[in-house]
């Protein structure tokens, strides 16, 4: 039998993988990685789809900042083939409901009024922090009305969407503004979207950061993969990993990094039960839905060449088929586009079947482009919201979430650690907030095993 571990990670998406790297860089060798599925990478995963790689998970990553982004130098170093957007075009290319386009000039000055109630949210989040108590916070709808400049119209409503849901993935009536503005990731590592378009897959650089420290992918004892933890018993003495086929693995200390929104699941059973501070610290946050749904067609019927790239659909109900990208820069002669919805409405089309989400699909495109578009000879929506492994795309800070609770979401308890995307200070939602929490946890983690200041055992929160 081989010898038990120090550390087990359960998860090998960029969080765990990045925590566990730290932990073998530290000296800390004796690990060991159960993943519940097939591979690594977790939410930064690609597919195959109509002979062309598509990001169903993590697709943009963020450059031209002040600070140093680990993960584009990543990107860099693998050769990871990547396109700038350039999101300008969008006033150009803005429909209305019943088709035809709005004029540049109107689509202007909505989007003017935007990055101003922007501007004026990230300068009031910035006083919120520094003038009022710590747990003082506003959503960010009432940040737009102190700013008297409340999206109203569809044409504002669709532009508002861009500016917030396309990011957050829910609307700025549930999404805190204290915790959302300025956005750190943009300020920080820049506001140039690298869009990923590889045939590896942007998780290749998940990959990169494991080989690292693992001697194989697929042979390396340290990595399991196909290990669907079921239960976690945990006691002063360590910690005991039970897995869907009946393994156990023992342990002195366990890294979760799976989402919040599988915590909130009943996928994995603690024993004991977690503290309550603790289920109330999980149970409180968000976790949203981001569905990119794919459509393959025979020929183009839309807009091509420069400043086509994007375009937005107007519609009474916000958020309906919004945000339109077709793949042409990409992927010459793919004749792909696809379409993004969030929160609610990937919700609602998570429920449907994908002929009825194309005939939905459809409509809005015969609205946009004549009844004579051919049929998708293809189409892919991806279900992250039913996904076990997932439930849901990234986490979103709500408006009445205090600091407090998002310090307790992370706290250790007993030989328990946690990581993941929904711990970051900094970067919630983003693969560089996973990589950097995998790092935070691991150090807090480190302080323990060598110091024997284990903040898992101090913690009595009520
Ligand atoms: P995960 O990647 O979820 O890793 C956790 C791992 O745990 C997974 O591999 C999972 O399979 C495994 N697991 C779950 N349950 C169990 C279990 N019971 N037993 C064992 N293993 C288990 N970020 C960006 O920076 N840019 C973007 O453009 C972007 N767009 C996104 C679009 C979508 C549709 C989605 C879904 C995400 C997007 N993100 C984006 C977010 C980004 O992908 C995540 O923040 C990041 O990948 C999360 O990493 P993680 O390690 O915290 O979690």
């Amino acid at each position: 039998a081989s010898k038990t571990p120090t550390v087990i990670i359960i998860g090998a998406g960029m969080s765990g993988i990045s925590a566990a790297k730290t932990l073998h860089d530290a000296g800390i060798r004796d690990i060991l990685i159960l993943e519940a599925t097939n591979r690594i990478g977790g939410r930064v995963m690609k597919t195959q789809f109509s002979g062309y790689q598509v990001e169903m998970g993590a697709n943009w990553l963020f450059g031209g900042g002040p600070v140093h982004n680990p993960v584009l130098e990543m990107a860099e170093k693998v050769k990871l083939k990547t396109s700038l957007n350039d999101y300008d075009n969008l006033t150009s290319n803005t429909y209305k409901q019943d088709g035809g386009l709005y004029p540049k000039t109107l689509v202007e000055a909505v989007d003017k009024v935007a990055l101003a109630r922007d501007d004026f949210c990230a300068k009031f989040s910035t006083l919120l922090t520094k003038k009022v108590k710590r747990d003082v916070d506003i959503s960010i709808l009432a940040g737009q009305r102190l700013f008297k400049q409340e999206p109203k119209t569809p044409l504002e409503m669709v532009i508002d969407y861009y500016h917030n849901d396309y990011e957050d993935g829910e609307p700025p009536k549930v999404t805190s503004l204290k915790h959302t503005y300025p956005r750190n990731e943009f300020v920080d590592h820049g506001e140039d979207p690298y869009f990923v378009a590889d045939p590896r897959g942007f998780e290749i650089v998940v990959q990169y950061l494991a080989k690292q420290f693992l001697s194989s992918l697929k042979s390396d004892p340290r990595l399991k993969l196909n290990k669907v933890v079921r239960e976690i018993i945990y006691s002063n003495n360590g910690v005991a990993v039970k897995t869907e086929d009946g393994s156990i693995y023992k342990a002195k200390y366990v890294i979760v990094s799976v989402s919040v929104g599988v915590l909130q699941s009943d996928l994995i059973d603690f024993r004991p039960k977690l503290p309550i501070w603790k289920r109330l610290a999980i149970s409180d946050f968000s976790m949203t839905i981001y569905t990119k749904i794919f459509l393959k067609f025979p020929y183009k019927f839309w807009p091509t060449g420069p400043g086509t790239e994007f375009f937005l659909y107007t519609h009474v109900r916000r958020g309906y088929y919004p945000l339109w990208q077709h793949l042409e820069n990409e992927y010459p002669g793919s004749n792909i586009l696809f379409v993004t919805v969030t929160a609610e409405e990937s919700r609602r089309v998570e429920q449907l079947s994908d002929q009825e989400v194309e005939a939905e699909v459809m409509a809005v495109l015969k609205t946009l482009f004549g009844n004579k578009i051919p049929k998708p000879e293809d189409i892919l929506v991806p279900r992250w919201g039913l996904n076990r492994f997932y439930k849901g795309s990234y986490s979103n800070w709500p408006d009445k979430y205090n600091q407090q609770r998002h310090d307790q979401l992370g706290d250790p308890v007993g030989p328990v650690y946690f990581t993941g995307e929904h711990n970051s200070n900094r970067y919630i939602g983003y693969v560089t907030g996973a990589y950097f929490t995998g790092i935070d946890t691991a150090d807090d983690l480190l302080g323990c095993i060598k110091n024997e200041t284990c903040r898992g055992y101090n913690n009595q929160h009520l």
